[in-house]
């Protein structure tokens, strides 16, 4: 669907928007058309990735009513501020939602994402949008142009593809390493790629859902494993001559795959949590520490220096965005988007949302 070109009489215009109200009504609603100022862009929404964050912001309710969530968007430019110089009107970029203050205690360290200004920063009203509003911080930190040749589509997956580049700028990995890879949903999948391309590794990944498995095998993986029909621990142990993974990164959000991960990761290794845990307790064999020298780590997020290296990355067809995307659904729809992609057992990857 086109939407027609944004005016200057278009204050009084509605947009539509897919707000968030509790996890069993989304809406299909109208908002006004935000206003920006001289230093911020309004852009016309082409697509917004759908997060396992956005996910579990709904149905575990953790957002307050008329939210409008999304946070990996791609657009055209439509309307910019009078001191906007770097961007013109019909400019198609990709723009993300936290940008760090850059001088803070935590950003001073590098930790960019751990900053407080970080996540009161955000696009306006959402992704889940129709038009809108990137504030002039964003305009500055997380917005870029999409190369020529590189689609929306691609655009929309900036963003995901940033976060998993902080993850293994975390993890120190070696030539000849085995990366274990626990859950192959879009994240899951999308750091298959990116160990393939970077690390000459032995890559190995788990889930229960035979598409995600063989999707894993198509994308790179060496090595799939069926977590329902086989003990992961003891098959990783197998796999490794029982020395274990090196690296494991848990991209799924259930904590007992931390003792389940403890098991099977090699001395000197490193276990990476990429995904929130909603129990917050879990027992681990805390002996291995000293004696196997074993690190655990967490990733949040991403920093504004992240992108630059995705958008050279899809440039270069690391990826293969066509095959990741299996669905987009229509912002009026995002309610079945979200049941779809919540689904551990669909055939579902990459769920684009358009307007
Ligand atoms: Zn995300
Ligand atoms: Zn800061």
């Amino acid at each position: 669907m086109k939407v027609k070109p944004y005016s200057q009489n278009d204050r009084a215009l509605p947009m539509k928007v897919a707000a968030y109200y509790n996890k069993e009504q989304i809406n299909y609603e109208d908002r006004h058309i935000p206003t920006i100022g001289d230093e911020e862009v309004l852009i016309r929404m082409e697509y917004c990735g759908l997060c396992g964050t956005d996910i579990h912001k709904v149905i575990d309710e953790t957002v307050p009513p008329e939210t409008v969530l999304g946070h990996e968007v791609s657009g055209e430019i439509v309307k910019k501020g009078a001191k906007v110089k770097d961007y013109k009107v019909g400019d198609r970029v990709f723009v993300a939602h936290h940008v760090p203050c850059f001088t803070c205690h935590y950003c001073k360290r590098g930790s960019f994402s751990l900053c407080a200004q970080f996540k009161q920063t955000n696009l306006d009203p959402g992704g889940f949008s129709e038009y809108i509003r990137v504030p002039a911080l964003h305009v500055k930190h997380t917005m870029g142009l999409l190369p020529n040749g590189m689609s929306y589509e691609q655009g929309a997956l900036v963003e995901p593809i940033a976060c998993c580049l902080h993850g293994f700028e975390l993890i120190d990995t070696h030539p000849g390493d085995t990366i274990f890879i626990m859950g192959a949903g879009q994240i899951g999948l999308l750091q298959v790629q990116i160990a393939r391309a970077l690390y000459a590794s032995n890559i190995i990944v788990s889930d229960i859902n035979p598409f995600r498995l063989d999707k894993a095998l198509e994308f790179g993986a060496d090595e799939a494993i069926n977590s329902q029909k086989e003990n992961v621990a003891e098959k990783v142990l197998e796999l490794t001559n029982g020395r274990g993974a090196d690296i494991i990164i848990i991209s799924a959000s259930i904590s007992s795959l931390l003792p389940e991960a403890l098991e099977c990761v090699a001395r000197g290794g490193t276990v990476l949590v990429f995904a929130p845990f909603k129990d917050t307790e879990v027992a681990i064999p805390a002996a291995k520490f000293f004696n196997d020298e074993i690190k655990v780590i967490g990733s949040y997020s991403s920093n504004p220096y992240n992108y630059e290296k995705a958008v050279y990355m899809l440039k270069n067809k690391v990826f293969d965005v066509e095959r990741m995307i299996t669905h987009r659904f229509p912002l009026a729809e995002l309610d079945k988007a979200i049941a779809t992609a919540h689904n551990p057992t669909a055939s579902v990857l990459k769920v684009l949302i358009t307007p």
